[in-house]
C-alpha cells in the first residue's frame, strides 16, 4: 500500500550542506521538516563528506540548529568513516595525515598513532589517510611522498570529491589533495569512505540495526547522495535546497522534491 514517506522509515540519512544548511545560512524549512519526523519517532542522522570537522563538533552545531541534543553518535563524517575503515581492515594503524584538525581527532578515537610529519619519517607506516586539508604544505606532501614510497605506506581516501561547492563558485576538495599525492607517488588509493561509496550508509545501518528498506536518504547532490544511495540499496530523496537544485541537475532518487516539507504531500512509489 501507498503511504506517506513520513511515517515510512525508521531512519533518516542526512546530508548537511545544502540540506541542513547551505554555507552560512540555515534551511529552515528542511530542519523544521527533519525535527517534525524526530518527534514522531525516526532516527535522524547525519551523514556528510567534510572531514575537516569531527563528529563532537558537528554535534554542538547541529544542537543550536536542530533545537534537540544532538550526540556525536548521531553523525557521521567521512573522516570518522575513514578511521574506521582502516582499524576494520588494518587495526589500530600508524599513519600520515593529509587533512584537517578533524580527521586526525576521529583517528585518534579509533585508535591510531598519527605520526608527526614535522618529525623524520620513521617506518613502518602502515597508511597515509587523506582528506580535504586547508593547510597544505610540501612538507607535508613531501611526508606523504615519503612514507607511501620508502615505508610501502597505503593510501586511505576520506572522499574523492575533486571540488567542494562554496556559495561562490567552488574550491579544490580531497579528491585534489589526493591527486597531489598520486601524482608523485603513483600509487592507488586503497580505501575511499565517502559518499558516493555506500560504506557510511552501511555502517549506520549495521551500527543501528535498521534494515536498507527502513532508511531513507536525504540530499542535495545526485553524484554523492543519491549515487551513494543507489550503491547502498537504499530509496532515497533528492532535496533542490543545493548543488543539484542550483545546476538542474535530476537524477533516478525515489523522490525529488524542492524542500523537504513537500515530502508529506507525496506518496512512496509502492
Ligand atoms: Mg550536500
Amino acid at each position: 500500500m501507498p503511504g506517506p514517506v513520513l511515517g515510512r522509515y525508521r531512519l533518516l540519512l542526512v546530508d548537511l550542506d545544502g540540506v541542513v544548511w547551505r554555507g552560512s545560512r540555515i534551511l529552515v524549512e528542511n530542519v523544521e521538516w527533519l525535527r517534525r519526523a524526530r518527534s514522531l519517532g525516526a532516527e535522524v542522522v547525519f551523514v556528510t563528506n567534510n572531514s575537516t570537522r569531527s563528529r563532537r563538533v558537528y554535534a554542538e552545531r547541529l544542537t543550536a540548529v536542530m533545537g534537540y541534543p544532538v550526540e556525536p553518535r548521531d553523525v557521521v563524517t567521512s573522516g570518522y568513516a575513514v578511521a574506521r575503515l582502516v582499524r576494520e581492515r588494518s587495526g589500530e594503524s600508524r599513519v600520515i595525515v593529509l587533512g584537517e584538525e578533524g580527521l586526525v581527532e576521529e583517528l585518534v578515537l579509533q585508535g591510531h598513532l598519527v605520526l608527526s610529519i614535522h618529525d623524520p619519517i620513521r617506518c613502518p607506516v602502515d597508511y597515509v589517510v587523506v582528506g580535504l586539508d586547508r593547510g597544505l604544505s610540501y612538507q607535508k606532501l613531501r611526508a606523504a611522498h615519503e612514507a607511501v614510497k620508502r615505508c610501502g605506506a597505503r593510501v586511505a581516501v576520506s572522499n574523492e570529491d575533486n571540488v567542494i561547492p562554496l556559495e561562490r563558485g567552488d574550491a579544490p576538495g580531497a579528491g585534489a589533495v589526493l591527486a597531489a599525492l598520486l601524482a608523485s607517488t603513483g600509487a592507488r588509493p586503497e580505501l575511499v569512505a565517502g559518499k558516493p561509496e555506500p560504506y557510511m550508509y552501511r555502517l549506520v545501518l549495521r551500527e543501528r540495526g535498521v534494515e536498507p528498506r527502513e532508511a531513507l536518504v536525504i540530499g542535495d547532490r545526485c553524484d554523492t547522495d543519491i549515487e551513494a544511495a543507489r550503491r547502498a540499496g537504499l530509496d532515497s530523496v533528492l532535496v533542490l535546497t543545493g548543488v543539484a537544485g542550483e545546476r538542474g541537475e535530476r537524477c533516478p532518487a525515489t523522490y525529488t522534491v524542492a524542500s523537504l516539507p513537500e515530502l508529506d504531500a507525496t506518496r512512496s512509489p509502492s
